[in-house]
């Protein structure tokens, strides 16, 4: 019993080999189930019939031997033998009177029924049938008719014989066939299987699945899984590159530190020398501490982990104290103009868009000219609420346009300031979370307008 269950145990079994088990043995099941009820339905028909016949070949024999007995006719042979049915006549005492004893059987006692008996005769099966006839001055014969049950049904065992070996080969036939269409539909499954096993051994997140032509839902889901694989790669590249652009912008202002320590330490005795080298410390921490916040703040951000506190807003209130606070900051060598309406309502996280607004506009400062000159505006317009900040600075060239918005992501005559590539994206989060849409228009050497729509 073990055995035979650990050769079918189900769990070990491949899915293509359950399913062709399955059907296989549901179409052998159902095919010995139609032959069954058509051999017994034939065979019940045919036993009918049969009997029929010997009924009539006994009742036709009769009329022949009343008639040709009154005209003292002898009984011609073929009347005795005729389709398989074989007739004798026998006399009260059931000595044979006409023909020879059908089929060979012998001392069989006469019953007059209203159908044919079955008999067994020698191993073979038979229906007989026995008539009494009145043939006048008291005198009685008995027909009996026989004819052979086993050699009718052996023509029904020979049809379903073959039926058997016809059933038996469609359904091997259905097996193989079953098998070697599952298998090719099951192939996308095992590509997958197989690129998954790749990944997982060679961490190689650039592999994919090699699809052939087709629609049908496993060539869907091979599609699918390859483009997940597409978004998980990139995702990775993206963490990667995150993570080395990191740790690039830490260790400049770390190494810079060391250094200004270092000499700090062995070569500076005058007061003022180390006032400044410790001012330099002080500028570099200060670098530091920002880069450490904005990580921090990116990194809450990818994790979804910032609630959003949004509340009715005075953003006209708002923007001037940021514009003001930025002009003293920043001093007035650049003219810095506001365009701001009154009272401007929106619902906003009061904190997320105060990082927006200082952003645009400390750019707007970083990368303006000499003597350039800033307007920070802000309207309601149909239902929106519009604020833009243009510059006549820099500039952006337009292959830059669409890198801006990039983690760490620098414009050349940017880098080596005190910035780290990672305002633009913030504010471009801090805009999807309000739904608001960011556009920037800009044009190098002539200036840039970047523009927040926020929609009430
Ligand atoms: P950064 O910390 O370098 O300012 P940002 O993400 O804020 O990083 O900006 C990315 C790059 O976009 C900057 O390095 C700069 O080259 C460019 N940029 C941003 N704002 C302006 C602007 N108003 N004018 C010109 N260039 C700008």
């Amino acid at each position: 019993m073990s055995k035979f269950k650990s050769l079918f145990k189900m769990d070990k079994m491949s899915l293509k080999l359950k399913i062709t088990l399955w059907y296989t043995l549901c179409l052998g099941l159902l095919s010995c189930g139609i032959l069954l009820l058509v051999t017994n339905i034939s065979t019940d028909v045919l036993l009918r019939d049969t009997g029929r016949e010997l009924v009539m070949a006994v009742d036709g024999f009769e009329r022949v031997i009343t008639t040709n007995y009154v005209k003292q006719m002898p009984i011609p042979d073929r009347m005795l033998y005729m389709d398989g049915t074989q007739i004798a006549v026998y006399d009260n005492e059931g000595n044979l009177v006409v023909g020879r004893n059908p089929f060979g059987i012998e001392d069989v006692s006469f019953e007059s029924t209203k159908t044919p008996r079955e008999i067994k005769y020698n191993g073979d099966t038979y229906y007989i049938y026995d008539k009494p006839i009145f043939i006048g001055y008291g005198f009685t014969v008995w027909i009996r008719g026989a004819i052979s049950v086993s050699e009718k049904t052996s023509a029904i065992g020979y049809v379903t014989g073959q039926n058997t070996i016809m059933i038996l080969m469609v359904v091997i036939l259905s097996g193989i066939g079953g098998y070697a269409l599952l298998n090719r539909t099951f192939k996308p499954v095992d590509k997958i299987r197989a690129t998954a096993q790749d990944i997982f051994e060679g961490s190689d997140l650039s592999k994919r699945i090699d699809i052939e032509d087709g629609h049908d839902e496993l060539h869907t889901l091979a599609t699918t899984f390859n483009q997940m694989l597409t978004g998980i790669e990139s995702a990775f590249e993206k963490e990667k590159q995150f993570t080395s652009d990191a740790s690039h912008e830490l260790r400049t202002p770390i190494s810079v530190i060391l250094s200004q320590c270092e000499y700090g330490e062995e070569c500076v005795t005058d007061m003022d020398e180390m006032k400044e080298i410790i001012g330099s410390i002080k500028g570099q921490t200060n670098k530091m501490a920002k880069l450490v916040s904005e990580l921090l703040l990116i990194s809450r951000m990818d994790n979804n982990k910032i609630n959003l506190n949004m509340e009715e807003t005075d953003l006209s209130e708002l923007l001037t104290f940021v514009c003001e606070e930025q002009r003293e900051i920043r001093g007035h060598d650049i003219l810095l103009h506001q365009d701001i309406e009154p009272n401007v309502m929106a619902n906003v996280d009061k904190l997320l868009m105060t990082r927006l607004f200082i952003n645009l506009i400390a750019n707007a400062y970083q990368y303006n000219k000499e003597a350039g000159e800033i307007v920070v505006s802000l309207r309601n317009k149909d239902n929106k609420v519009i604020f833009s900040v243009r510059d006549n600075g820099l500039g952006i060239a337009e292959e830059d346009l669409p890198k801006i918005w990039d983690r760490f992501y620098q414009v050349n005559h940017a880098r080596n300031n005190n910035n780290s590539g990672l305002g633009l994206p913030m504010v471009k989060w801090i805009a999807d979370c309000h739904k608001g849409e960011l556009s920037v228009n800009s044009k190098l050497g002539e200036g840039s307008t970047f523009t927040l729509t926020l929609h009430k």
